[in-house]
């Protein structure tokens, strides 16, 4: 299979010639060829982006409102090519590439229907003026975008930004461009002008950095590590433009000894261990109140030994990490927990199972405790399905060891106290935070970071004040 660029109406090859490879990590074998791109493809996806700008910006907010529903009902119609595309390129259970699809489907159906909603004020200035406010859109919005939900957060950061009409050049992950590739042709399909979606796939050095860099780029949202994140941030220095980032976390989920742990303790090892550890608002953090402590370790171990580990083509409830790179990063924290003195619970080394062992970048389900918060498997993102379950003593204490490390994505809280709940809410140093359901929310509830887990927001109604700026136009009457 080889995948080209989308670029204003059809699929373009890349100006270099050169394609890179995209592995299926269930088997360490390639699974496809993705164009690379460089600065001339990212510079004519651009020049068709602005030239489908005036039309786009000014078409009735109604009829780009249609056009995402379409998008949303064609990707439904598509979910089980999708499903299929994500899981060779992710490694992620066939059941999880398809709700990814869903999710996908569901941001475009959301902002599909605020089209007319999201809008200006009027503002009283007393007799012989009128003052008003417009939110416009930018103009060529960039989407850079991580491996680990591909469609899902292509949906979350492009659908926001036509419906309020922006452009789009979308830079998916080099690891998992295919169903980005195959949105921008749905989006064709159904009916969204030329070049008001455009996909320029390649590496984040090359084609990324020429996104960024690029002058007629007016916004980029990017997803991805703090790394990358600092690196686009010099460029936006230089050029004085706006930027959301939603970047990594270490995110806390916090067991009170009055939870029901019938369902904080599924809920935490579920947490955990969702999309194999490669997601951003993981509850890798366990922080577990002293007196419950032997009993969710117990309760988290016998959740964690059900898990069943494969390609995600098979009946399984974990596939693949999705890179050499992380299935690498996630073998070296094992070592260092090692190193630190942390007691493995479960997990701690490769599957036994040779099957696992032979190409694909399989990992266990992986549980430590006797962990301080200061220990660096404790503070850092592993990106795996690794958890540390910390003691507290008291409400105070959790609040202060989940506020310790250096993120703020977002935070779990298990406790039948709904004042507790509230009170520890206020106090947690997060951009979302669930009480006793993690993972709580949908496409509706706004998403981002304090700290260094980023800035500005995505998802909900929230995410349209990121894909439009403020104009205040006043009159003298
Ligand atoms: P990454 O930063 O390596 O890559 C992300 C994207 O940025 C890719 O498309 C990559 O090609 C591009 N890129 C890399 N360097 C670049 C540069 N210098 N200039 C422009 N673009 C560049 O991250 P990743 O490994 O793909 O994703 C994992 C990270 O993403 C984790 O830290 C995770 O927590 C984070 N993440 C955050 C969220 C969120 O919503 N907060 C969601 C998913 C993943």
């Amino acid at each position: 299979m080889r995948y080209e660029h989308f670029i204003g109406d059809a699929f373009t090859a890349p100006a270099g010639g050169h394609y890179i490879e995209s592995i299926d990590p269930a088997r360490n074998h390639r699974a496809a060829e993705i164009a690379r791109g460089d600065t001339r493809d990212i510079d004519a996806a651009v020049r068709a982006a602005n030239a489908a700008f005036p039309v786009w910006r000014d078409s009735k907010p109604i009829i780009r409102g249609r056009i995402l529903f379409e998008i949303a009902r064609r990707l439904r119609a598509e979910s089980e090519k999708l499903a299929r595309l994500e899981t060779m390129e992710n490694g992620k259970p066939l059941g999880s590439s398809r709700a990814d699809v869903e999710t996908a489907a569901q941001y475009f159906e959301f902002y599909g229907g605020l089209v007319n909603l999201f809008k200006g004020e009027t503002i009283d200035l007393g007799g012989g003026y009128h003052s008003y406010t417009r939110r416009e859109p930018f103009g060529v919005v960039g989407v850079i975008l991580p491996w680990n939900s591909p469609i899902n957060q292509a949906g979350r950061g492009i659908a926001p930004a036509l419906a309020v009409g922006n452009v789009v050049v979308a830079k998916p992950s080099e690891f998992t461009s295919i169903t980005t590739l195959e949105l921008a042709r749905i989006a064709h399909e159904s009916g969204i002008p030329n070049g008001v979606l455009n996909v320029v796939t390649g590496t984040g050095p090359e084609a990324g950095r020429a996104l960024v860099s690029h002058p007629d780029v007016r916004k980029v949202a990017f997803t991805g590590s703090v790394r990358a994140a600092r690196e686009i941030g010099k460029i936006a220095a230089e050029r004085i433009l706006p930027l959301t980032l939603e970047l990594g976390g270490k995110s806390p989920d916090i067991i009170f000894a009055d939870a029901d742990l019938g369902a904080a303790i599924p809920g935490a090892a579920a947490a955990m261990c969702a999309n194999a550890g490669q997601v951003c608002s993981l509850g890798s953090r366990i922080l577990v109140e002293d007196q419950i402590h032997e009993t969710v370790v117990a309760g988290l171990k016998e959740g964690l030994a059900k898990v069943r580990l494969g390609p995600g083509t098979e009946n399984v409830s974990m596939g693949p990490l999705t890179t050499a790179a992380q299935y690498q990063k996630v073998q070296d924290y094992y070592r260092l927990a090692r190193e630190e003195g942390a007691s493995i619970a479960i997990g701690g080394d490769l599957p036994s199972d040779p099957k696992l062992r032979d190409g694909g970048f399989f990992v266990s389900p992986t549980l430590y405790t006797n962990v301080r918060p200061d220990m660096r498997i404790a503070r850092e993102e592993i990106f795996g399905p690794v958890g540390v379950v910390i003691r507290f003593k008291d409400e105070e204490e959790a609040i202060q060891i989940a506020n310790s490390v250096d993120y703020g994505l977002v935070a779990g809280i298990w406790t039948r106290d709904i004042a507790r709940a509230h009170r520890v809410a206020a106090q947690l140093e997060a951009g979302q935070v669930f009480v006793n359901e993690y993972f709580a929310g949908g496409v509706e509830t706004p998403f981002g970071g304090y700290k260094l887990s980023g800035y500005g927001r995505e998802k909900g109604i929230e995410a349209l004040h990121h894909y439009t700026q403020l104009k205040c136009v006043t009159i003298k009457l």
